[in-house]
């Protein structure tokens, strides 16, 4: 009897797959890094301004369970859902796009996987078979790529990597049995690369070729092509690709290089990329609506007025591209901030251990706006705390996320209540003005070495003052952010430093947990321990970002002398 339970448990999940849901892979070809998320979030955008309801999945291929213990200069910034998982930055890129939240269940690792398949084994729930990479595994993976697709007409799978890779092999495996089941349902799309070398000065097709070939090698046959190239792809090279690829020449899509990520719907549109896309997918046609998108994207081109912001952090590595990375959703936040107000931002990356060196005075004079962003450890604390000094003493226009506003509260200690050598337990264990500390159920954690995905995550209500800029930033006295950090604000000195002319104008509902601090005699002097670059989207602006902007652009009145 018991055993027949079992085996129930153990039967393979195709029958619970939803009828119709419908799928569309997306891989990548030749290079990584071209752009394979925003093709995927612009795809969503499409599907999504048609009225389909969409869930877009980003799937890891490394063992990490999340993207929560990987450096920042490896992977570029962890992104924080709702429910609090730590994510690859491309969910930030689907939310910033459809502008909907995303879910645990939308992130998807080899190391989930494998540990789920794991636990089954040991708990006996493949009832003595033996368990195997292919179906077991593959089983796992499209039970969990349904299970994402509740509630959704399409499910949008940006597979990581680029497709030949020794380890993303048994994805493309799942997809291949996915699509063997319900043809009719799933469609593949390539997104690879042509290059366009400068003594040839012609864009090349074969390295798109190659790699479709590889996909075909694994039983896979592309659907539609996205060509990512600096320039327009032209007639020539589509026509070329849909012969040596096997996919009619109007499903060869051009995704050339833009001023802004956000033009890319528009542009796959223009070549009807939508229709396509449901044509094959076998969706009854449906209007397309993107005006708001094209408006927005004609707004940004048309804006030319400059407002220069210093970021001063510290995942900073050696190549442009890594710095920003680390940090894309404060870049994307504050670009969005700024282009409802009219100005584009010009950002300078400064690594707070410069600041050390050269001085604040020295590194940061003509800025308009300071940001400091989150971060961990020791390295770049004092170049942060005497950033914000001079933000504070110049009466910059401040924003600090997190760590950044953990660092202003210690420069507040410090150079305002004169309490010497306040600082954090995570940077000095011993100090005498234990600003910021570890929570007590974090420090537990460390103590078992519970490291992953053990912070305080995801999001969390605050209740903001009344009468605070806060409040008069969002308009309402109740907001939920998101949070990612292990260490607080001691509340052993809220008082003091509130005397000092410090507002705590945001705390969690019970009044435990200092989330917002501010200056307000100040242009703008704002920190939040939860991150409100997670929340900005392109056409709603963050209001912290925002009232941060807007501060910038107006210029400080002068003070004349008497
Ligand atoms: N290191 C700090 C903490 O853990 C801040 C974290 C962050 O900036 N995300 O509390």
């Amino acid at each position: 009897m018991a055993k027949k339970k079992i085996q129930k448990r153990a039967t393979p999940t195709i029958k619970k797959e939803k009828k119709n849901l419908k799928f569309i892979f997306i891989s990548g070809g030749v290079i990584s890094g071209i752009g394979k998320g925003v093709t995927s979030a612009s795809i969503s955008t499409i599907l999504k301004s048609r009225g389909i309801s969409v869930s877009p999945i980003k799937v890891d291929m490394y063992l990490n369970q999340d993207a929560g213990t990987i450096r920042p200069q490896e992977h570029g910034e962890v992104f924080v859902t709702d429910d609090g998982i730590e994510t690859d930055q491309d969910l930030g890129t689907y939310e910033r796009f459809i502008d909907q939240p995303i879910y645990r269940s939308n992130y998807i690792t080899t190391g989930q996987i494998y540990a789920e398949v794991l636990r089954k084994e040991r708990a006996f729930e493949y009832g003595g078979e033996d368990v195997e990479a292919i179906p077991h595994v593959t089983d796992e993976i499209i039970r969990r790529f349904y299970q994402a697709g509740k509630g959704a007409d399409v499910v949008i799978i940006e597979l990581g990597g680029t497709v030949g890779e020794y380890q993303n092999g048994i994805f493309f495996e799942a997809t291949r049995i996915m699509t063997l089941r319900n043809p009719d349902d799933m469609i593949h799309i390539h997104v690879a690369y042509l290059p366009t070398p400068s003594y040839l000065g012609e864009m090349k097709s074969k390295p798109v070729q190659q790699s479709v070939r590889t996909l075909n090698s694994m039983g896979i046959e592309p659907d539609i092509i996205v060509g990512r190239s600096e320039t327009p792809m032209d007639d020539k090279r589509k026509e070329r690709i849909a012969l040596f690829c096997n996919v009619d020449k109007k499903s060869v899509l051009s995704n050339p290089d833009v001023k802004s990520i956000y033009e890319v719907p528009v542009i796959l549109e223009e070549q009807n990329a939508g229709d396509i896309i449901l044509a094959k997918l076998k969706i009854a046609p449906r209007k397309r609506d993107m005006q708001s998108w094209r408006n927005f994207v004609r707004q940004i081109r048309s804006t030319k007025k400059e407002l220069s912001i210093a970021v001063v952090g510290k995942y900073f590595g050696t190549g442009k591209f890594e710095l920003a990375d680390s940090y894309v959703s404060v870049i994307e936040s504050l670009k969005h901030a700024a282009w409802a107000n009219k100005t584009q931002v010009k950002l300078t990356w400064i690594d707070a251990v410069r600041v050390e060196k050269d001085g604040a005075k020295n590194v940061l004079t003509g800025f308009e706006g300071i940001v400091v962003p989150g971060g961990f450890g020791s390295r770049g604390t004092e170049g942060m705390i005497e950033t914000i000094r001079f933000a504070r003493e110049k009466d910059v226009p401040f924003l600090g996320l997190c760590y950044g506003m953990q660092m202003a509260t210690i420069e507040f200690a410090r150079n305002v209540a004169k309490l010497r050598n306040a600082n954090s337990t995570e940077v000095d264990t011993v100090t005498k003005h234990d600003i910021v500390h570890i929570m007590p159920d974090q420090e537990k954690k460390l103590l078992v070495k519970d490291y992953g995905g053990s912070m305080r995550l995801g999001a969390w209500d605050c209740i903001l003052k009344k009468g605070s800029k806060a409040e008069a930033l969002y308009g309402v006295r109740k907001i939920s952010e998101r949070h990612r950090h292990r260490y607080e604000i001691n509340n052993k000195y809220r008082e003091q430093l509130e005397k000092e002319g410090l507002i705590f104008s945001g705390t969690s509902p019970d009044g435990k947990l200092a989330e917002i601090i501010e200056i307000p005699t100040k242009r703008f002097f704002m920190g939040s321990q939860f991150h409100p670059e997670y929340k900005s989207r392109p056409m709603r602006p963050h209001p912290m970002f925002d009232g941060f902007v807007k501060a910038a652009i107006k210029k400080p009145k002068i003070k004349v002398k008497k």
